[in-house]
């Protein structure tokens, strides 16, 4: 089985339903009983792979893991309540107080406040840094640093690093490359070829199946040797290979409790059978829709990583199979963004990113509402600026559209 999509529909070595179902039904429950305290204490010590409690693993929750695990190869998979979840399990799986992550302040506005408010409310120091210089991520590490964390594409300014050089320079000071793929998962994006240590995604995205639910990622590629982090040293010592996704799992992950519900887990699970077939069409609608909107006069800055005149087309189409389905325009003014916004008919004005519906929205109002101006000019999100996450419509719909709302 070489096809994602077949992969996707049949997983490879999936755990029978005891009734034998095709779809590995919903466990809505909270405890497991056993047939004998001695088993039941064997599965606490783990000696015994079984589930006991439904914080900690459920089958449907599991059964959606295994399908991503499946899926990427991975070393192994956490799926939790959120994307914001997934980024502060994995943060906090490698950091302590007094030690310091190197990042970027071109990120989604809740990873941005956890990383300027959160963190360092923690005693975690945060370096922000452009991580298009690599000088400046070089110089930002010392021996306390303990992650560099990104976003493959960054939300909303879509800007693109060399993903491997910056892996390269954090494995050189033993340090994991932890990246926030949301805007490219892992049917576009090959992470552990570009030295991704830890992938972490909102499944809220492309593979909830069109907004269904709120759920995150963290996967283990398997490529950093645990055994050279300073805060892992003693996981390694118990858990060899396993050491993050050990600590992460029984340890971070009990004490925050920011589970997935297995309803949850079922509709992620459903989403990834057609992942790649929404994000064939949704990708493939926004480059379309990127070139056309060129043409359009009252429209400036579109900005698609695809797009020939973007400055990371060359990186993008080195990294990814496609440029996302997310574009980013502007207008005359922050008065006619809006006017425009509310003339459109088919296009909704909400926030998320990937439905199957096309959805527009103002970063500068919308997800950055409590940061100055000035540092939102410094992030490059302006007032008349909108961001587009293209569905899968037909695209000469979503054309009518802007194109009566413009007027
Ligand atoms: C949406 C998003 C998140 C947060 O995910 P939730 O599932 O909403 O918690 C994190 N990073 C990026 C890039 C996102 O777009």
């Amino acid at each position: 089985m070489r096809g994602f999509i077949t992969k996707a529909l049949h997983m490879t070595k999936q755990k029978r339903d005891i009734h034998g179902a095709l779809r590995m039904p919903i466990y809505e429950n909270a405890a497991y009983e056993f047939d004998s305290s001695a088993e039941f204490s064997d599965v606490s010590l783990g000696k015994i792979a079984k589930h006991v409690y439904s914080r900690s693993s459920n089958p449907t929750v599991e059964d959606f893991e295994l399908h991503v695990k499946s899926l990427t190869n991975a070393l192994g998979v956490l799926a939790l309540s959120s994307g914001m979840a997934a980024i502060a399990n994995t943060v906090l799986t490698l950091v302590k107080a007094g030690e310091n992550v190197i990042t970027t302040k071109h990120l989604f506005g809740h990873t941005l406040t956890f990383f300027q408010k959160t963190l360092p409310n923690m005693g975690i120091n945060v370096k922000f840094v452009n991580v298009l210089s690599e000088e400046e991520v070089i110089n930002a590490f010392d021996e306390n640093t303990r992650v560099l964390f990104l976003e493959t594409i960054s939300n909303p300014q879509l800007e693109i690093s060399d993903l491997k050089k910056l892996s390269d320079i954090s494995h050189s000071r033993n340090v994991p490359f932890v990246a926030d793929t949301t805007m490219t998962p892992f049917y576009i994006f090959d992470a552990r070829k570009f030295g991704v240590d830890i992938e972490v995604l909102s499944s809220t995205k492309f593979i909830s199946g069109g907004g269904t639910s709120v759920g995150g990622l963290v996967i283990d590629h398997g490529i950093f040797d645990w055994g050279k982090s300073e805060l892992l040293k003693d996981y390694y010592k118990k858990a060899g290979h396993f050491a993050f996704l050990y600590k992460a799992r029984k340890e971070i992950f009990q004490g925050l409790g920011a589970v997935l519900s297995p309803h949850n887990a079922y509709l992620q699970t459903l989403g990834l059978e057609t992942m790649a077939l929404r994000i064939d069409r949704a990708c493939q609608n926004a480059l379309e829709l990127a070139l056309w909107l060129q043409n359009k006069k009252e429209m400036t800055g579109i900005n698609y990583p695809f797009l020939e005149n973007s400055p990371f087309c060359k990186l993008a189409k080195k990294q990814f199979k496609y440029g996302g389905s997310i574009l980013t325009f502007e207008v005359e003014s922050q008065e006619a963004a809006y006017k425009f916004m509310d003339n459109l008919k088919i296009i909704r004005r909400a926030t998320n990113l990937h439905d199957n519906k096309t959805l527009i929205v103002s970063p500068y109002h919308v997800i950055y509402p409590f940061n100055s101006h000035e540092e939102k000019m410094e992030l490059n999100i302006k007032p008349n600026m909108m961001r587009l996450s293209v569905g899968i419509e037909n695209i000469e719909d979503i054309k009518e559209d802007i194109s009566q709302a413009l007027v």
